[in-house]
């Protein structure tokens, strides 16, 4: 290397902004069957996915357990990216079964004992129009220490939410079967409101204004000991947290119902909480700054709480063959 060359490259690292936490620059990333340096991960300005949206992707947490880290439902997070895939239209230049390996790959690359992982595949640099097709699916993994999604301590107490203006996306508008990029773009905004309003998480509602899901959260509610979710028909992701949870209720003999979900039942309900891989067990403490039951974590979330993060931490029995070793 020339000395200028080098001067041009010392130059480029050095206005590089240090990463911001949760990220480290010392993070290796596996992109496309090799793991490479954290300032190595890069993607051309031109590649599809920035100007179209087009990319799919998933958020899986690796759990510290005493046998080592353990990846939770590592099978389904995968069978989930590739269906999102699938209904894009992308075709990762991976097996599903690689891909798994290559996750298991990365957290030990990482030495992580606990993370969350990140694997994407998304269209790269190929063509300049909306049609796809040209432009090659990249795949790319990415782990990192994450603590709590809704902000520290919401396990323990909960977090206050509003019900958002921004509906869920139609059916047959956007696929919400698929955890793709683009349909971020609603998350966002039901982000957004809820935060500039005061509140930590929203709530959105299907188009028929039944109550859907939070902003990257399925949503639960409990009344006289009943369990109730909306459907996967009212524009839900098809949670592994919620299914995780759902599992976990019936094993304890609770009635759990998939039924569709009026807005008024959250401001009647005993207990309300959020599930996601990122969330995991969340108490809803208020909506709209009306206090869910008395305002305090109720004893079935604890308990579906206590059961979920008790399996992912390999401290209760894993039934049901939910953690790979990494
Ligand atoms: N809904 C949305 C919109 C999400 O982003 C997430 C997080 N992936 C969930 C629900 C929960 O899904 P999971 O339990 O599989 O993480």
């Amino acid at each position: 290397m020339d000395e200028l060359t080098s001067d041009i490259e010392d130059t480029a690292v050095q206005r590089q902004p240090a990463p911001a936490p949760p990220f480290r620059s010392d993070l290796k990333i596996w992109m496309d069957g090799e793991i490479v340096p954290w300032e190595q991960a890069t993607i051309h300005v031109m590649s599809h996915a920035l100007h179209y949206g087009s990319s799919v992707f998933e958020g899986v947490r690796c759990y510290h357990t005493r046998k080592g880290p353990a990846i939770l439902r590592l099978e389904e997070h995968v069978e989930r990216l590739f269906d999102s895939a699938r209904i894009y239209q992308m075709e990762p230049k991976v097996t599903p079964r690689d891909f798994a390996q290559a996750m298991i790959d990365t957290v030990r690359a990482n030495g992580f004992k606990a993370c969350y992982l990140r694997p994407v595949v998304y269209r790269g640099l190929g063509t300049a129009g909306v049609n796809p097709s040209g432009s090659p699916v990249c795949t790319a993994i990415v782990c990192w220490d994450w603590g709590q999604y809704l902000g520290d301590h919401s396990v323990e107490s909960g977090v206050d939410t509003c019900v958002s203006s921004w509906t869920r996306m139609a059916p047959n508008t956007f696929p919400a079967m698929a955890k793709a990029a683009a349909h971020y773009a609603n998350s966002q905004l039901i982000k957004l409101e809820a935060v500039r309003n005061g509140f930590t998480e929203g709530i959105a509602l299907d188009t028929r204004g039944y109550v859907s899901e939070g902003s990257g959260e399925n949503i639960f509610l409990v009344r006289h000991g009943v369990v109730r979710t909306p459907p996967l028909t009212a524009s839900v992701l098809p949670g592994i947290t919620r299914e995780c949870v759902i599992t976990l209720a019936r094993d304890e003999g609770i009635q759990v119902l998939e039924e569709d979900i009026p807005r008024e039942a959250l401001y009647v309900a005993d207990e309300a909480f959020f599930t996601g891989t990122a969330t995991e067990v969340v108490p809803i403490r208020s909506v709209d700054r009306v206090a869910v039951g008395d305002g305090k974590v109720g004893p079935i979330t604890r308990r579906l709480q206590e059961l979920y993060l008790g399996v992912a931490r390999g401290e209760i029995e894993d039934r049901h063959g939910w953690l790979t070793p990494v």
